[in-house]
């Protein structure tokens, strides 16, 4: 399996298996940086609202159209609906906020971040965060997912977006949500590694048609600030399964951890500031895993989250 895209439901509109992911990508280095993914060849980009860098996203992508590298129907832009925005009456200025922030007339894919409604907070004044401004609570909002959903959809039939989806769902959420949605979501976003396969969760919503993309596909790195448990979980890209398998096919474990991915046709969207990274994070269709480092990753799962909101402090056991 070396195609390097899946095909979404509904508008059949190729989705790359890879693409550049923005979480943590700073500020004052962001545009450059967008504009040298794209360089070096990445064509999706996974932005969001809350990632507070849009702006920046739009500018790297400006450039690399202004120069000539890609034209904007060669990329495939993602972002994502922050949940102080739920409400069927805030949906739309949020969307309106990223096509303005991102200088872009539409969005590829429109994801919920996650199925939490929280509540709302003026979008010009405060930043995107899990509390009201100035506190630390956080206030559940009485917005029934099915409404944003429709407001998902209006975005579509109003040529804002191309195809929707969700992050952070689980079956349940999405059984539900196939009982009234006129569109079904065209992907899931979740958390995807070694450590944390969901291969029940992936099945049944591959089965539906939804194809699914992985983020924090190297685990515990990218949480190491944030959470106790990624500090003292051994890291993937030092895994000696994971070295073992590198050395065997000359690759680097990062690449090891996008094939495996891949090749279970998870979409992926790894994050890296550094030039020869993200280019070596691009090799991954050259080349497959064989059956047996498969099962040695497979025994790799341990059902562990890094990006638990309860691990965060948050009142919220999200994936329960
Ligand atoms: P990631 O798994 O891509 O890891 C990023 C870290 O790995 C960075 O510290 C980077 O320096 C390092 N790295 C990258 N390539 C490397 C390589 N080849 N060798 C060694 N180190 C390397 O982590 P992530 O940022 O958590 O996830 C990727 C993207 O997924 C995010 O940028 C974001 O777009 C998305 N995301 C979405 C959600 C969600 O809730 N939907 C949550 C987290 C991330």
């Amino acid at each position: 399996m070396n195609q390097d895209h899946v095909v979404l439901n509904r508008t059949n509109q190729k989705m790359p298996l890879i693409g550049y992911g923005c979480w943590k990508v700073d500020k004052d280095q962001c545009a450059d940086t967008i504009y040298n993914a794209i360089k070096v060849g990445y064509r999706l980009i996974d932005s969001a609202a809350v990632y507070a860098n849009e702006v920046e996203v739009g500018q790297g992508i400006e450039r690399a159209i202004k120069e000539g590298i890609v034209k904007r129907e060669d990329l495939f832009v993602v972002t994502k609906l922050w949940n102080t925005c739920h409400h069927k009456d805030n949906v739309r200025p949020a969307l309106q906020k990223s096509l303005k922030d991102l200088n872009l007339s539409y969005i590829d894919l429109y994801l919920i971040h996650f199925p939490i409604p929280l509540a709302y907070a003026d979008i010009q004044k405060h930043a995107l965060d899990w509390f009201e401004p100035g506190t630390q609570n956080m206030k559940i909002e009485r917005s029934p997912l099915q409404e944003t959903w429709r407001e998902m959809e209006r975005a579509v039939d109003d040529k804002l977006v191309r195809n929707i989806g969700v992050s952070n769902c689980n079956v349940q959420t999405i059984l539900d949500m196939l009982t009234y949605a006129k569109y079904k979501p065209a992907t899931l976003q979740i958390e995807h590694h070694p450590y944390l396969q969901q291969n029940r969760l992936i099945k049944w919503v591959k089965s539906q048609g939804i194809h699914i993309t992985a983020y924090s596909s190297f685990g515990p790195i990218s949480y190491l600030e944030m959470s106790e448990q990624a500090k003292n979980t051994k890291p993937l890209l030092d895994h000696d399964v994971i070295k073992s398998i590198a050395s065997k096919h000359g690759k680097t474990t990062g690449q090891v951890l996008l094939r495996w991915a891949v090749q279970r046709d998870v979409a992926v969207i790894p994050k890296s500031m550094n030039m020869d990274r993200m280019k070596s994070n691009l090799d991954v269709f050259s080349w497959s895993l064989d059956d047996d480092d498969l099962a040695k990753i497979a025994d790799m799962d341990i059902g562990l989250r890094f990006n638990d909101t309860v691990a965060y402090g948050l009142p919220i056991p999200l994936f329960d």
